[in-house]
């Protein structure tokens, strides 16, 4: 059987540092166990237009594992060359690189390492914010330009302390970030998701669900997005719903770069009525070298803390989902029953409510 990885590229870190498993060169550490198992594993991070190895590879793959780090889309189209496709599973978090619905009509399963790096990412959320509200990307700047002027930084410098934080998902990710920002004393901890939250758990952290997502944003000094990309959040946070934000509000988005209009926070950002978007997600990766949230400021000049999507791909984390993605393939392999949790798409249905109301 052929299984194909698409994963990114490590180069020289990758050779010194083995514990960058979710490399083209560590492999996930699966290739000597698969080929001991006399399969072929392909592994590359050719992933764009027809004479790629994915697009080469994936008609007569029976596995495809895919990364959101350096996402193989697998388009409509592209399952429809997939014949012996039979299995995807993505090494972390976040299966939207590849078009479920097809996923569902083909017959294919979709499986994820749930839960894999969901406290690295929580982690991340937790500094984007600090580093946002605190203003420290430009004061850091200035340190490094040799300059020295404390007001340019502090006129737009405040405590998260007696702020209202809001996630847009409280699920595993939401959830956390909410739980790690109880101890800062905020002034309300707020979620927007159509699931609600059991009893105990909004309890446990004084969360409190806001079910209109106009009303959600017009209460937060800081939205986080946390919800998984489908159709009902492509684009979700755009011009519009940035009217309804509090003038000067923060948001961080390490959910999907296309949850967001990409134009819309750019614009929301220079005109100050966000005083800054950070992130690690964005509408394409690798991100074009003139993508404008690189560069994007507010009217002081901050507000800018965007990163390459690195937030889930902790050494802790690679080591969670190369573990994960072994799991995964052995129960396959060996007619063994999958985690339930991993289960995006079973056989011709979801099995998750996560990817939309359906
Ligand atoms: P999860 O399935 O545990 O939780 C997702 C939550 O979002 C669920 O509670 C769901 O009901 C909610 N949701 C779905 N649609 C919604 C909508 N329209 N409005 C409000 N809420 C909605 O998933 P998770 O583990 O918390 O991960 C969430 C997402 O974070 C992933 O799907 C992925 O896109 C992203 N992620 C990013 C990284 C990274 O490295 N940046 C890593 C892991 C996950």
């Amino acid at each position: 059987m052929k299984v194909l990885a698409i994963l990114y590229k490590g180069g020289d870190a990758a050779k010194e540092e083995p514990r960058l498993l979710g490399t083209v060169e560590n492999k996930l550490n699966l290739r000597e166990y698969l080929e001991s198992q006399g399969h072929e594993y392909i592994v590359s991070d050719s992933k764009e237009g027809p004479d790629s190895d994915f697009q080469k590879h994936i008609v007569d793959a029976e596995i495809l594992i895919t990364t959101p780090f350096h996402p193989g889309y697998l388009t409509a189209d592209l399952f429809e060359k997939a014949k012996n496709l039979k299995l995807c599973v993505t090494a972390g978090v976040g299966s939207d690189h590849i078009d479920l619905n097809a996923a569902v009509k083909k017959g294919v399963q979709v499986l994820e390492v749930s839960g894999s790096n969901v406290v690295s990412v929580a982690e991340h959320v937790v500094m984007s914010i600090l580093l946002l509200v605190r203003n420290f990307v430009p004061a850091h700047e200035m340190i490094e330009r040799g300059d020295w002027q404390v007001s340019d930084i502090a006129r737009n410098a405040f405590d998260l302390e007696g702020k209202v934080v809001g996630t847009i998902g409280a699920g595993r990710i939401g959830y956390r970030v909410l739980q790690r920002l109880v101890p800062f004393d905020c002034k309300e901890l707020l979620y927007y998701d159509y699931a609600p939250l059991p009893e105990a758990a909004a309890r446990a952290i004084n969360a409190r669900r806001v079910q209109d997502l106009e009303d959600f944003v017009s209460q937060c000094d800081v939205v986080t997005v946390n919800c998984p990309l489908h159709e009902g959040t492509r684009g979700l946070v755009n011009a519009d719903l940035l009217k309804h934000f509090k003038k000067g509000a923060w948001l961080v988005n390490t959910a999907r770069g296309a949850i967001c209009d990409k134009d819309a926070v750019a614009e929301a950002l220079k005109s100050g009525q966000l005083s800054g978007y950070s992130g690690d997600v964005w509408n394409v990766q690798p991100a074009p070298k003139d993508h404008v949230w690189r560069t994007a400021k507010n009217p002081l000049g901050g507000g800018n803390g965007m990163v390459p999507h690195y937030s889930g791909t902790t050494l802790d984390a690679q080591a969670r989902y190369a573990g994960g993605t072994r799991s995964i393939i052995e129960n396959y392999l060996t007619n063994k029953p999958q985690d339930a949790g991993n289960i995006i798409v079973g056989l011709g249905k979801y099995e998750t409510k996560a990817y939309g109301q359906r």
